[in-house]
């Protein structure tokens, strides 16, 4: 370069950088090496703050966590805020706090500090001006003043032409522009992007290296790509460059949606001779659509925020554990066999994450979360219900408060035993599932009518409820009741042999369990309930034969 160019281009960078004195050796020594082993990684979770935290966006953050977690390293959260157009006031806090929910916890963050502040981008731009400032003055960066139609009118020739649309090659104009005009429009208070000049070649293909699917044969990418935006702020591609450099990430972790602009970022990581990161795109998690793979959208899919999940009350374990069963397939094994215990410590690795398995499946989530809720405390149960109620429903939650220990006996059924029930999934289907225990409820579903199963003569049904009241008695061993509840149904003429029944169904009025369906009915208003004997003990006697006597003359009086 000779030196009075030499000069002008020094002119110009001070004209477009006038604050900017630093220079990226400076950075250099403000953001050092991090002091981690050779093998910890250092990986960071960059959202942008859209105003919900994507399904998607929580198996990234995860799957980022358990990398550095599992090699001791450190795991950062990094605000990108810098495309205005996204941004919804207020977001970062309810992502944040998500986050936390799921037990995500960062090392260093917006929240947290750490030595490589600050992690919001906004409050970036001084660094990155500093970078841009010297690439300018390195002719690796120019300034570009094309406007929109511009841009249309480059876009209609390279179509006419049959070409690859884009700013680069002999269609970046301002690439040619003399240093004299761009120095006079810049002066002149013309708007203008800064762009990076790219020396690839789109006929090139590059082999880029991904720790999930390994080599990836790319075209190098030749577009003149916008590092500065007319706001004066960075796109991501720079941002996301910058920021990892130094931050020192070790491995950046994102959605495969950036695999197509991987080779800008390896360009702009060689343009600026920096040693890059290694980079592992993960899997979409999406939704067969009629036969068609989509990513789970906002708009259509409920489950595609994070929040579906905390509103239905799925506990985060369950949900935790459905997301590290798509990373890795011999989880599940895994976690059932702890019992959802320090599921953190799972050996994760990266490069096994499985790239197949991530459609989203509710019936796999129910599957984690019917698990996981058998295998806490009924105790523990109920806080846990009451924790969701006081956020989410004030009616579940009033219900719970009334009496505590009645509730904690309703979750309490069937608990602690080998093979435990699996009722419930979700917090919110709870109250559902169990309203029937409370007399204002069960008076409720009692007016709307209950039915009894309609094979059966009203009479039998009076007669059976009428000499279960004789009896009602669950101060016995389930075994003794059950062998009393067959004399009943004996008398009444039920079967209490299955196969005789099958034999000579003719002969009776119906079996067992239509017997036991009779006061179960009676007792719960629904064909299907937990442990009936169960049932009983949790509701005791005078309740019992109140809701049987009701049915008796509400059955006779029809
Ligand atoms: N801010 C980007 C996004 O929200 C993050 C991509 C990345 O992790 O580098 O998609």
């Amino acid at each position: 370069m000779d030196n009075n160019k030499n000069e002008k281009i020094n002119i110009l960078a001070d004209l477009l950088f006038p604050d900017i004195s630093e220079t990226i050796d400076v950075l250099k020594k403000k953001f050092p090496e991090r002091n981690i082993d050779k093998n910890s990684e250092v990986t960071r979770f960059a959202p942008s703050p859209t105003g919900f935290l994507h399904t998607g966006s929580l198996f990234t953050a995860l799957v980022s966590f358990l990398t550095a977690k599992t090699t001791n390293g450190v795991f950062y959260i990094r605000l990108e805020d810098t495309d205005t157009k996204r941004k919804v006031e207020n977001s970062e806090n309810s992502f944040l706090k998500e986050l936390k929910i799921f037990n995500i916890i960062a090392d260093e963050g917006i929240e947290e500090g750490g030595k490589y502040a600050p992690y919001k981008q906004s409050e970036r731009i001084k660094i990155y001006h500093t970078v841009i400032k010297e690439l300018i003055k390195k002719e690796l960066a120019y300034v570009c003043f094309c406007t929109a139609e511009d841009l249309d009118e480059i876009r209609d020739i390279q179509k006419a032409n049959k070409q690859i649309t884009g700013y680069y090659g002999n269609y970046a104009r301002c690439r040619y522009l003399s240093i004299d005009e761009v120095i006079n429009r810049v002066k002149n208070n013309e708007h203008y992007v800064i762009r990076f000049k790219s020396n690839g070649n789109h006929e090139n293909k590059i082999k880029l290296y991904d720790e999930i699917r390994k080599f990836i044969s790319i075209a190098e990418n030749d577009i003149d790509i916008v590092i500065l935006k007319k706001d004066g702020l960075p796109t991501y591609h720079f941002a996301h460059v910058v920021d990892d450099h130094f931050m020192h990430t070790t491995t950046v972790i994102r959605g495969e949606e950036w695999i197509s602009s991987f080779p800008i970022h390896a360009q702009l990581f060689s343009a600026l001779n920096w040693k890059m990161p290694k980079y592992a795109h993960l899997p979409l998690i999406s939704k067969n659509d009629n036969g068609k793979k989509r990513k789970l959208s906002k708009r259509f899919d409920p489950e595609a925020t994070v929040n579906f999940f905390l509103q239905e009350g799925y506990p985060i374990e369950s949900v935790l554990a459905y997301l590290m069963s798509i990373i890795n397939n011999s989880f599940e094994e895994w976690v059932l066999k702890k019992k959802f215990k320090d599921m953190f410590s799972f050996p994760f690795s990266i490069n096994k994450i499985n790239l197949d398995s991530t459609l989203f499946d509710i019936k796999k989530l129910k599957f984690f979360s019917r698990e996981f809720l058998s295998t806490i405390s009924a105790e523990e149960m109920t806080k846990r219900v009451l924790e969701y109620a006081q956020t989410y429903d004030k009616n579940l939650e009033a219900l719970i408060q009334k009496d505590k220990k009645f509730f904690t006996q309703i979750m309490n059924i069937e608990r602690n035993q080998d093979n435990p029930r699996k009722d419930y999934f979700a917090f919110k289907y709870i109250e559902k599932t169990i309203a029937f225990f409370y007399d204002e409820k069960y008076d409720t579903m009692f007016k709307n009518g209950i039915i009894f199963d309609e094979k059966i003569d009203k009479k039998i049904v009076i007669d059976a409820l009428k000499d279960f009241l004789e009896v009602n008695n669950v101060s016995i061993l389930e075994n003794e009741w059950f062998d009393l509840m067959k004399t009943i149904a004996l008398k009444n003429n039920f079967a209490i042999n299955n196969k005789e029944y099958k034999e000579n169904s003719h002969n009776f009025v119906g079996n067992m369990a239509d017997f036991i369906n009779i006061i179960r009915v009676a007792i719960t208003g629904s064909k299907i309930s937990p442990n009936l004997y169960c049932v009983l003990k949790i509701l005791g006697k005078n309740k019992v034969a109140n809701r049987v006597q009701k049915n008796i003359l509400q059955l006779g009086a029809k």
